[in-house]
């Protein structure tokens, strides 16, 4: 008999694992049901930006209903799982629910943070008219319907969200400020000199930056009319996007007595303390860390897939090397490992070349690369993870070699899409075969269609192969 898998949450990490359970077969084994707070099917959260410049969400959905059904997996929108009672292995939503299975994963992500601001909420406790989150596609929608050509806004937060809203609200035509309380923009993915090549490549959109400063509240009474800074300086706003990161959601392991530290503790099978019950992506801390972005996430996804059907019972998630490669605001910016220096005997390499804009650090310890920053420019970026990846020892003219950019280990088939892990002999030999334009080879690949940083890449590609096939 079938085991009833429930899957709680139905965002990227969801999708993800679903496409790696099919793989694995695992309609033989598991009836799925899949429970989403949103009225949507599984769509690629990163793509929101192109939601607030007025595309659709169809355009961004990974899996439509149809998608669910095709595979006779039960899906339930609109619908929020409360909790488990796990000694009876049954699941309650909101509307009190009770519904029974044999396995249960949580997946529910992060919620948006919003930082203690006075005169936030109007009298009745709820938000100002004019104060948005970045999270969901309905939020987007919100923003989209609420911004007005030639108004302005405030994004507060300049990291990687807050720089992704303030380009698409900027591409509306809409005067936008960024207001980031850290020194320097991207502060957790870049050091100060290449949050300043940032800064400048987002000043070049005609966005305003204020960084090292905080904002302490709003101005207006029933809608947003500004927005209060720490030095008593106000900047006015139409409408502000808050952005200033996001914190795990554990309502669901909280209220069903599953250990919970900063998100839901979770052991190298992806298992909680609760027999039965598994929880990956942004909602899990694994050896004490929560990751915040899809590649580590795919890994656990493998993982939880090989675990759950049987496909690889040794399989087991031993954390991720924290390797972030984004096109933010139309800037590519790769970050892996130390940011900084650690020890008195660690080399640093800079490279900056101001005009184009493009800044380049290498962090080398004991002659292997341990942290890298490229601003500017991606290209470089995945034969730099190799490197970093592997630990294999540099080689001697490494600056020569980062100047020109060619630092691939040996590599003759670099993995061009990180998140899907697809090497250039795969595309190449797609487009061989007829799949000539970037959606058909991003459907039949798969590439491009994470992160999206590559398909700049993929063009390339696809003009080069189909030039010398004709
Ligand atoms: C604008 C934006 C840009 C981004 N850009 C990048 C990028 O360039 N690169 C990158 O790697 N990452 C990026 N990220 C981060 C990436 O989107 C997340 O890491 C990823 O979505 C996490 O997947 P998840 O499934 O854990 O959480 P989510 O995708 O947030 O999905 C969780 C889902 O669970 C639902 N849910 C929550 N509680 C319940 C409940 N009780 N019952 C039912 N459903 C529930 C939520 O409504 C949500 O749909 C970006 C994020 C945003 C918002």
């Amino acid at each position: 008999m079938k085991k009833r898998l429930a899957i709680i949450g139905n965002g990227m990490a969801c999708g993800r694992l679903l496409d790696e359970l099919f793989r694995r077969n695992a309609g033989l084994a598991f009836e799925v049901t899949v429970f989403g707070e949103e009225s949507h099917g599984c769509y690629n959260r990163i793509l929101l930006g192109r939601i607030l410049t007025g595309g659709t969400a169809e355009e961004i959905t990974t899996k439509p209903r149809g998608w669910y059904a095709d595979r006779g997996v039960t899906f339930h929108s609109n619908t929020t799982v409360a909790r488990l009672d796990p000694p009876t292995r049954t699941l309650f939503t909101t509307d009190g629910t009770a519904i029974p299975y044999d396995v249960a994963v949580i997946a529910t992500g992060s919620a948006p943070f919003i930082p203690p601001l006075d005169n936030l909420t109007k009298p009745d406790g709820c938000p100002k008219e004019g104060a948005f989150v970045f999270r969901t596609v309905d939020d987007c929608q919100r923003i989209r319907a609420y911004a007005r050509p030639a108004s302005s806004a405030v994004v507060l937060g300049g990291g990687l969200l807050g720089l992704e809203a303030a380009k698409a609200l900027s591409d509306l035509g809409i005067h936008v400020t960024i207001v980031h309380m850290p020194d320097w923009l991207m502060n957790l993915q870049v050091d100060r000199l290449g949050g300043e090549f940032v800064r400048k490549a987002v000043e070049k959109l005609g966005i305003f930056v204020r960084t090292g400063v905080a904002a302490t509240g709003f101005i207006g009474t029933d809608k947003v009319e500004g927005v209060v800074l720490k030095t008593g300086e106000i900047l006015p706003a139409d409408l502000v996007v808050m952005a200033a990161g996001v914190r795990p959601r554990v309502a669901v392991a909280e209220a069903s007595h599953i250990p919970v530290k900063r998100g839901i503790v979770v052991n190298d099978l992806l298992a909680t303390a609760s027999p039965g019950v598994f929880a990956l992506g942004e909602c899990a801390e694994h050896n004490g860390i929560v990751y915040g972005i899809v590649p580590p996430i795919w890994e656990q996804c493998e993982v939880l897939a090989d675990v759950l059907t049987g496909a690889n019972p040794t399989a087991r998630y031993r954390g991720s090397k924290l390797y972030t490669k984004l096109k933010v605001a139309g800037v590519d910016v790769a970050s892996m490992g130390a940011i900084e220096p650690k020890q008195d005997t660690d080399e640093v390499l800079q490279v900056l070349e101001e005009r184009r804009g493009i800044y380049r650090k290498l962090i080398v310890r004991d002659g292997k690369l341990v942290g890298a920053i490229l601003v500017g420019e991606g290209d470089t970026a995945a034969a730099l993870a190799r490197w970093f990846d592997r630990g294999d020892s540099l080689p001697a003219n490494r600056l020569d070699l980062l100047c020109s950019g060619e630092l691939s280990p040996a590599s003759s088939d670099p993995e061009i899409c990180n998140c899907h892990h697809v090497c250039q002999s795969t595309i190449v030999a797609a487009i061989e075969t007829g799949h000539t334009t970037l959606p058909s080879l991003s459907s039949a690949t798969q590439a491009g269609t994470g992160c999206g940083s590559c398909r700049g890449q993929l063009a390339n590609l696809i003009l080069k192969t189909a030039k010398s096939v004709a």
